[in-house]
């Protein structure tokens, strides 16, 4: 186990489709035990492959409900709407208004190559989505509005995925 270097900002892995896994073996065993340890380490609550620098479909996520280790993850429900404040460990010290879906269903293979199924609501739920979107080079930045008005931006930062 070992903590793993987090690329940032204009990093190109941060930018690229990762790939599928295919060998459910040792060495994705470790990649899912470091990535876990970095999220650890670096205080967030959800870390994808390509954030350190491994064009992998594999992200890992916890939300203080246990950890969630989804390889090939989908998203294949989402419903309903929230509105907050969201932050990345690879845009340290930002974060960013962000409309996401409410309720979300995800599909993702385990380390031993079973099929699980995942519901998430609220915080867990927008994890889901910046991770899965991190798969696909996109950064949640893209995804910022201006809050509206009276919204209350958080007074510390929020937590950073
Ligand atoms: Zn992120």
């Amino acid at each position: 186990m070992a903590i793993r270097n987090i690329f940032t900002g204009d990093a190109e892995c941060l930018y690229k489709v990762a790939k599928p896994v295919e060998k459910f073996d040792a060495r994705l065993a470790a990649l899912l035990d470091d990535m876990a340890d970095t999220m650890y380490h670096a205080d967030g609550v959800g870390l994808a492959a390509p954030q350190v620098g491994i064009l992998r479909r594999v992200v890992v996520i916890d939300c203080g409900e246990g950890l969630i280790e989804a390889i090939n993850p989908e998203i294949i429900e989402t419903s309903g709407e929230q509105c907050g404040y969201e932050g990345c460990l690879s845009f340290p010290g930002k974060s960013g208004y962000v409309v996401r879906p409410n309720e979300v269903v995800m599909r993702a293979y385990n380390r031993n190559g079973e099929l699980i199924e995942y519901r998430g609501e609220g915080l867990l739920a927008r994890a889901m989505l910046h991770e899965c979107d991190h798969l696909d080079g996109h950064v949640y930045l893209e995804k910022v509005t201006e809050a509206p008005e009276g919204f209350e931006a958080p007074e510390e930062d929020c937590e950073e995925e």
